[in-house]
């Protein structure tokens, strides 16, 4: 109470939060205006020889005076607001447009994966939205995978599932993102419309020190290889996490250790840069 008997919901901690909330809001309806985001890109390598499969492309915001805000800070935001959408459109044509600048410099081949979020899902009309991106840009079909987080893909419409269909029997790939965290069965799996499973970073991390996790991840490991799924373990940070992965039989992973995201790469002789603006 406030010594007055009246019962504060409103703590100094909550304005805090809400304050936060509220300019981070403003700030990134400005920065959309003003196009303050570039876009990084993290490889997923084979464990045999490290050769790049395919890159995640992982959103940027640089703020003129915060500095460089992380996306698990703004993307919740953005997606409260609905301003996911219209973000989530640039993020779509940039990627493309750079992995499509990519092949044209010599990286033939290598795939670019986007973050899908469930508000995407939802208000875009999926299918269309993707060929547009694609038709803009040059990039073919088989040369994007989506990445939709496994709460999103169990909890999503019959409408959006024919959509994310649709868009595989035109070539994309869909991956099940921070697999592990979204509590859907196993036998679920069958059913969705995916070609990847990418293991959350907290069965990596958790891996050596719980035997649970390492049971659970090889079971993960040998499902998804008999449903003839690619598996990609996140996170891995570490040599012995390497190890433990590439022992599990698991072929693809993604992590600190082999590289961050950035925004270029040495291919060959030349260096290939992203846009920065
Ligand atoms: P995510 O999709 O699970 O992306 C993987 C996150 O793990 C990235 O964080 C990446 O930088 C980080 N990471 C990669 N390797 C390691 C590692 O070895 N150790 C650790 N501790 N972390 C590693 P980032 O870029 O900060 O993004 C965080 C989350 O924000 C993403 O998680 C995703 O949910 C969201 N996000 C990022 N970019 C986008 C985007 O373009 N669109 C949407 N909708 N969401 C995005
Ligand atoms: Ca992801
Ligand atoms: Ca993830
Ligand atoms: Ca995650």
């Amino acid at each position: 109470t406030d010594g007055r008997g009246i019962f504060r919901v409103y703590s100094p901690e909550m304005g805090n939060k809400m304050r936060r909330y509220h300019y981070l809001l403003e700030e990134l309806r400005l920065a959309i205006s003003s196009n303050s985001f570039h876009m990084s890109f993290q490889p997923i390598v084979h464990v045999e020889d490290c050769a790049i499969d395919y890159f995640e492309a992982l959103i940027r915001w640089q703020h003129p005076i915060e500095g460089l805000i992380p996306p698990s800070e703004f993307i919740p935001i953005a997606e409260e607001s609905n301003l996911i959408l219209e973000l989530g459109d640039w993020i779509l044509l940039e990627s493309c447009r750079q992995m499509s600048a990519w092949h044209n410099a010599g990286m033939k081949k290598v795939k670019i994966s986007v973050n899908v979020s469930g508000i995407q899902l939802k208000h875009r009309d999926i299918y269309n939205w993707v060929m547009d991106s694609l038709n803009k840009t040059g990039l073919p079909a088989s040369s994007l995978m989506l990445e939709i987080t496994e709460s999103t893909l169990i909890t999503a419409s019959e409408d959006i599932i024919q959509q994310l269909d649709s868009c595989r029997k035109a070539g994309v790939s869909v991956a099940i993102d921070d697999f592990g965290t979204g509590f859907s069965s196993l036998s679920t799996l069958a059913d969705l419309p995916i070609d990847v499973i990418k293991i959350d970073k907290l069965f990596i991390t958790q891996a050596n020190e719980n035997p649970k996790y390492l049971k659970i991840l090889n079971s993960i490991s040998e499902l998804g290889h008999q449903l003839g799924l690619k598996i990609v373990a996140e996170g891995v940070e570490q040599i012995d996490q390497f190890e433990l992965v590439k022992n599990l039989g698991i072929r693809c992973v993604q992590g600190y250790l082999v590289s961050r995201p950035e925004t270029s790469y040495n291919v060959g002789s030349k260096v290939l840069t992203g846009n920065v603006n």
